[in-house]
């Protein structure tokens, strides 16, 4: 994303005002000086232009109360409601409840890629729009509320221009959306379907991207909140639900060790927030856990990155069927370095054969089917498993983030039917079926 500080006043209704009522939020605080803003529609520091993020005043000193108030919510993230930027009647409006996906034991997976240790698959393809982009578009949705948007946008690598569709019809806001041209049919239609404008941009999502921070500044764009650019510190946030989850799933554990996604670096960075809020509320027990970040080869700016010992990410044209992950230019890429070094975890890549190879390997031995992003992590899961980088004797964690029906293209011409037959026993057995 391209760094620019927007004042408050632009875009919005009502300005920043400590009206705003986002249940535990208190303020935004920049994440590289620790300045504080009042709550608002801005995502970068007045000072030094570093990224904004949530800042609580979490319900501290009482776990056991905290955790049985958690498991008594709703079975969707608004059972953690009181870990987010959300007023705390939300689970009353209309929204698409996203979240409290399956988290499945991998018992077959495991004893195909040598795990000794319990292997899991988050598997966020069970949201409303299967993918974990609505967990983000969720917040950001209170946001937009809160601050009097009436127009919700994005610029999208697919999954999220689809969220924010549904949410907003939803939510009784207009939508605009912003995808490359070239995504996959399966994404373009999803985005389409909820009835808002669907643009198509002639060039790369980090083309869109940067198109889309001019339009904040312009009166065109005036009213509109773009979930991922001026309401970003809130649509973050959408991501540690996936951390809860996982923990509460695991029956209030932490997992050993995570193998995460990586598109602008986001979700993995907040997957961690989230965790350590968990260990610093109380409700998991305090130990180390390692946090791995997946790419694609023909995407790979934060892997290349780790293993070149850089603290800086170099852009990198995209090039790879793993779409919705093909951001040149990540906006967390240093973030996720740091975390990957701090927790001794590593970033590594997979090439798009190894892709394919993953999504088969997870379909046949799971019954899940991933996306192409599931393909990348899983991929680079069995890299890390054959590297000996992660350790199979660990409990592992492992997410699959969106549903291969939206990524068909990526399988379809290597998958089909075994055999085209006429109705008839005799030719069944001819194919050598019988
Ligand atoms: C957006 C997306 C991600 C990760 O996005 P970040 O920008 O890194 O938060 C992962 N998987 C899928 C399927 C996505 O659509
Ligand atoms: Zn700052």
């Amino acid at each position: 994303m391209a760094v620019q500080a927007v004042e408050s006043s632009t875009g919005s209704a009502d300005s920043a005002g400590s009206s705003v009522s986002l249940g535990p939020a208190v303020a935004l605080s920049c994440r590289e000086c620790g300045e504080r803003f009042p709550l608002g529609p801005i995502f970068a520091c007045a000072e030094c232009f570093g990224p904004l993020e949530v800042a609580y005043d979490l319900p501290t000193g009482d776990p056991e109360g905290l955790r049985k108030r958690i498991e008594a919510g709703p079975n969707n993230i608004w059972r953690y409601a009181p870990l987010l930027p959300v007023p705390a009647d939300v689970a009353d409006k209309p929204n698409i409840n996203p979240g409290f996906t399956k988290l499945v034991k991998a018992d077959n997976l495991a004893r195909e890629l040598g795990v000794t240790g319990e292997l899991y698959i988050k598997d966020d393809s069970g949201n409303p729009t299967h993918s974990f982009k609505d967990r983000v578009v969720a917040q950001a949705v209170e946001a937009a509320r809160a601050f009097g948007f009436t127009t919700l946008s994005c610029s999208s690598t697919g999954n999220l221009a689809g969220a924010v569709g549904a949410a907003a019809a939803r939510a009784g806001l207009r939508s605009c959306t912003f995808i490359p041209h070239d995504l996959e049919q399966g994404k373009v239609v999803m985005a389409a379907i909820y009835g808002g404008d669907l643009v198509a941009i002639e060039g790369t999502y980090d083309d869109v991207n940067r198109f889309c921070s001019e339009l904040i500044g312009d009166p065109a764009g005036e009213g509109w909140g773009f979930v991922n650019v001026n309401l970003r510190p809130y649509y973050a946030e959408g991501s540690k639900t996936l951390a809860y989850e996982i923990c509460e799933q695991l029956g209030w554990r932490l997992p050993d060790q995570l193998v995460i996604p990586i598109a602008s670096g986001s979700q993995l960075t907040k997957i961690d927030k989230g965790l350590k809020e968990l260990i610093a509320l109380g409700l998991v027990e305090d130990k180390p856990y390692k946090i791995f970040g997946a790419q694609a080869e023909g995407c790979s700016p934060v892997s290349t990155a780790f293993k070149a010992g850089h603290d800086v990410v170099r852009p990198q044209k995209p090039n790879t069927i793993a779409k919705s992950l093909a951001i040149g230019n990540p906006a967390d890429g240093p973030y996720v370095l740091d975390i990957a070094r701090r927790t001794g975890g590593a970033v590594e890549d997979v090439n798009d054969e190894q892709v394919v190879d993953a999504i088969k390997l997870l379909a046949r031995t799971e019954g899940i089917f991933a996306e192409t992003a599931g393909g990348v992590t899983l991929g680079v899961a069995k890299k890390l498993l054959e590297n000996g980088v992660l350790d199979p004797a660990l409990t592992t964690v492992v997410l699959n983030t969106g549903d291969g029906l939206k990524t068909l293209d990526a399988v379809a011409p290597t998958t089909g039917p075994t055999a085209v037959i006429r109705p008839s026993l005799d030719a069944f057995r001819e194919a050598g079926l019988g």
